[in-house]
Order: C-alpha cells, then structure tokens, then sequence
C-alpha cells in the first residue's frame, strides 16, 4: 500500500468551502481532507472485501433504533462511551415522551436527565439534546440538517455523529465512522497501515471504498467484528473471508 500523501497544499486545505482539496480524485474533492494516493489494484481488492462481507452480511445495518433522522441524531449522541444495546433499551421512552424536536426544545434538560440517567454523562448528553433541538427548531425550520457543515453547528455533534446522521438517515457518504471495530478490521484486511491513525484509517478506507458504499461498509465490518473478528482474538483460519483477506489468517 502507497503510504505517501497527497501535496503540503492540499494537508492544509480544511476550509469549508465546495471544492475543498481539489487534488482528490473527481468525486471526492467536496472532501476536507486529502487522500493517501492508492493504486487500482488495492482499490479492488476492497471492493472485493466488500464484496465478500456484503454476501456474508446482507442485513448490516445501524445497530441504533430510530424512526427518523432526530431520533438518530439523539441516539448518536447518547451512544458515546456506552453501548447500542444501551441506548436502545432507553430511547423508547425517550421518544415517546418527546416526539418531535420542539417537544425537547419546549422542554428543558432537567426533564430530559431522568430518561438518560442510564447511559453515564446523562447532564452533558440532556444538554446537548436540548439544544441541539432547540436549534434545529429555531435554525433549520424543525428539519435535521443535510449538510456536514451545519450539523457540526449542533451541540454534542461532532464529525463522527454527523457521519452517522448523514450516512444513515440520508444516505449521504461524507467520510467513515472509524470506530474500534472499523480500526481493527481496516488493519487486519491490510486497508490501511497498522500504524495508522483513526485519521488516517478514515482517508484510506475513502480513498479504497466506492462512495456510495461508506456507510454501508461501516456496518459490514461492524458486524465481521462481532461475528468473527472480536478484539480479544477472533476466530482466525476458520473463516473463508479472514483467510482470504486477512493476514492474521496464516499466523493462527
Ligand atoms: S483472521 Fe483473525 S484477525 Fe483476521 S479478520 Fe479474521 S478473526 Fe480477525
């Protein structure tokens, strides 16, 4: 894999601005960051582990419950430093008592604690979901918005909720959710460095993974981690893909 990165101009280009690192590859220039530079044959090579774990998977989706793009940003935001599963035993009750964002800009964080208490940072979380509300109430006519620039404009929305928000609720790839199961497996499949930043996973796996299938992605090794490869030790040589594309495979 190609470990050089694209020129000094382009690593400083972070404004927010249409065209913003115009030395990417056409269709990803809207991008604030620049790509490592990767060659055709690493690209289909993760089109073809994505591919595999597309066949393997069919049904990876969110793990977050939500029924529109509030819910989800709401979910998002209570899921730091906790589980999916957590969240998702709280917010029934959540969204019931507070159906739309004008219900919790209406509201106050106080009332919003009770219904988070569960999920630790319950004051911080109360807060940012108050006023993240309140401002898409007063700011973007009750509607979650549909741009990276504008949710990071919330409260508690930070580029990783956004990404979830946008991938998931509007389909929108603006860049990848790395989490700890995404880190793991981008490394072990040899998608990125081993001694990559989640930074730098991000930019390969963008530079690697068509588009439209970012999110997508994000989910298929979600749901690789849990199945098969878990972080104490997976089930290396006894899976087709991870002795396919993995590298570990051999070693165990
Ligand atoms: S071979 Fe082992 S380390 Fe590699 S992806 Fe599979 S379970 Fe994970």
């Amino acid at each position: 894999m190609s470990t050089g990165t694209r020129s000094k101009s382009a690593r400083k280009s972070t404004s927010t601005k249409e065209s913003r690192t115009p030395s990417n590859p056409p269709g990803l220039r809207d991008l604030p960051f620049p790509l490592p530079e990767v060659t055709a044959t690493e690209r289909r090579r993760a089109r073809a582990i994505l591919k595999a774990l597309r066949e393997r998977y069919p049904d990876a989706k969110c793990a977050l419950e939500y029924s529109s793009p509030h819910e989800l940003l709401i979910a998002t935001i209570l899921s730091a430093q906790t589980t999916d599963a957590n969240v998702n035993k709280a917010t029934p009750a959540l969204f019931k008592a507070f159906p739309t964002p004008q219900d919790y800009a209406n509201s106050t964080p106080k009332k919003i604690e009770p219904y988070v208490k569960s999920l630790g940072f319950f004051r911080n979380k109360s807060l940012a979901i108050h006023e993240s509300m309140r401002d898409i109430v007063e700011k973007f006519d009750g509607e979650v918005p549909q741009t990276m620039d504008e949710l990071l404009t919330l409260r508690g929305v930070a580029r990783k909720t956004a990404n979830v928000v946008l991938g998931n609720a509007f389909h929108i790839n603006n860049g990848f959710v790395v989490d700890t199961h995404i880190d793991r497996l981008s490394k072990r499949f040899g998608l990125a460095p081993q001694d990559a930043t989640v930074t730098m996973v991000e930019r390969y796996l963008c530079a690697l993974i068509p588009r439209d299938a970012w999110s997508e992605m994000s989910h298929l090794f979600i749901s690789h981690g849990r199945a098969v490869c878990k972080a104490r030790g997976g089930a290396c040589a006894d899976d087709a893909i991870c002795r396919r594309y993995c590298s570990n495979a051999s070693q165990n």
